[in-house]
């Protein structure tokens, strides 16, 4: 069966911006998500298709690639697999990243959806995501950050049941515990959340009085991460178990440090090579001369300019680079040489350079010396 088109499934044009996208998804969700349609079939499918479909058109390179190839772009091994996302290794990220940024917002305690409820009204805890720049220094180094994440953590004076302490949960009435009713519609028995205990299984006739009734508070929590040198622009960090406690003693969410290294003034990372470009006066590169550079080691290193230098050549230092993630190997530093035309001349230095004009030979400039007179050949025969 052929796919539905993406842009179609969110009921958008093919030049919506990210606002208009995340809108429709807004609706669209709120209106088939699986808490608010329980046991119909057809509505989770939806839900599934609209969440793919935005899941792919909001990240900007899924998108391009999905205008340019269609379906294709990810059903075949080549285009899709495991080369976009950046980072990788965020296995069903991209769902508790939607919960996280839309449901948490909207939906409170129906957080973490129909999928992660089970009995007892035990919920996983929500994944958080924490943004962290670096340096280009910091991602050479490594470093042990010091964050602070905002997060709810299990009640400490009801140990997460949400019953004061000395009393307990009791079992619902209304569902005996299953959580979910039967109602008779037509010839229809139509089964849903219960609406005593929502879900839970449970009501909590004596609420603990520290978290209401929830099993948790929310606090500031201080981690300590350890970013590895040789990190990467666009790296997530899992730590697993960081994240939101679970409602009502369920397991705890992850944390994901989302990873940026700031632009640096003066190199440019391709992998673990750098590249640095330096500009030098037209004289130091016709007589010939040297320069230091300082390293990201905090070294210098000494660059020797033969006489004749073009622009744009490279010279290569070697292990001067970024180190390369757990491994002992280092990349390479590229100095790329500018030539510097001089400006603002003075009369004296006009002259000088007008007289050493007229004393150059078609040996001092081989490369534009007859240039148009060898382009002309070449094209008029
Ligand atoms: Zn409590
Ligand atoms: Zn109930």
């Amino acid at each position: 069966m052929a796919k539905a088109d993406f842009y179609e499934t969110l009921g958008v044009s093919r030049s919506a911006d990210e606002k208009e996208l995340k809108s429709a998804f807004r609706k669209l969700a709120m209106k088939y998500h699986p808490d608010k349609n329980p046991g119909d079939a057809e509505a989770e499918k939806t839900f599934k298709e609209i969440n793919e479909a935005y899941e792919t058109l909001k990240d900007p390179q899924k998108r391009a690639a999905y205008d340019r190839f269609g379906h294709a772009a990810f059903e075949q091994g080549g285009m899709g697999g495991g080369g976009f996302g950046g980072g990788g290794g965020f296995a069903g990220g991209g769902f508790s990243d939607i919960f996280e940024d839309i449901f948490g917002e909207m939906m409170g305690g129906g957080r973490g959806g129909a999928r992660a409820r089970s009995s007892g009204g035990r919920e996983r805890g929500a994944d958080l995501r924490y943004n962290m720049e670096i340096s280009l220094e910091e991602a050479y180094a490594g470093k042990t950050a010091q964050i602070r994440v905002p997060t709810s953590i299990t009640c400490d004076v009801c140990s997460g049941s949400g019953a004061k302490p000395g009393t307990k949960p009791t079992t619902c009435s209304t569902c005996q515990g299953s959580g979910r009713v039967r109602a008779a519609q037509g010839f229809f028995s139509i089964e849903r959340t219960c609406p005593t205990c929502h879900g839970r299984g449970q009501t909590i006739s004596d609420p603990c009085t520290k978290c209401h009734g929830q099993g948790r508070v929310t606090e500031e929590r201080q981690l300590s991460v350890s970013i590895p040198a040789g990190i990467e622009d666009g790296t997530r960090i899992r730590l697993q178990g960081e994240g939101e406690a679970g409602l009502r003693g369920g397991p705890s969410g992850d944390l994901y440090i989302f990873l940026s290294v700031k632009p640096h003034q003066f190199f440019q990372r391709e992998g673990a090579d750098l590249y640095c470009s330096v500009p030098i006066s037209m004289t130091t590169a016709a007589l010939g001369g040297t320069f230091d550079v300082t390293t990201l080691d905090g070294t210098k290193s000494r660059v020797t300019v033969p006489e004749g230098t073009q622009s744009g050549k490279q010279f290569r230092l070697k292990g001067k680079g970024m180190p390369v993630l757990r491994s002992q190997q280092m990349g390479d530093l590229y100095i790329q040489i500018q030539i510097e035309t001089p400006q603002k001349l003075t009369k004296r230095q006009r002259e000088l350079l007008q007289e050493f004009e007229q004393i150059s030979s078609k040996e001092n400039n081989p490369e534009s010396t007859g240039f148009f007179a060898r382009m002309k050949e070449f094209f008029e025969g």
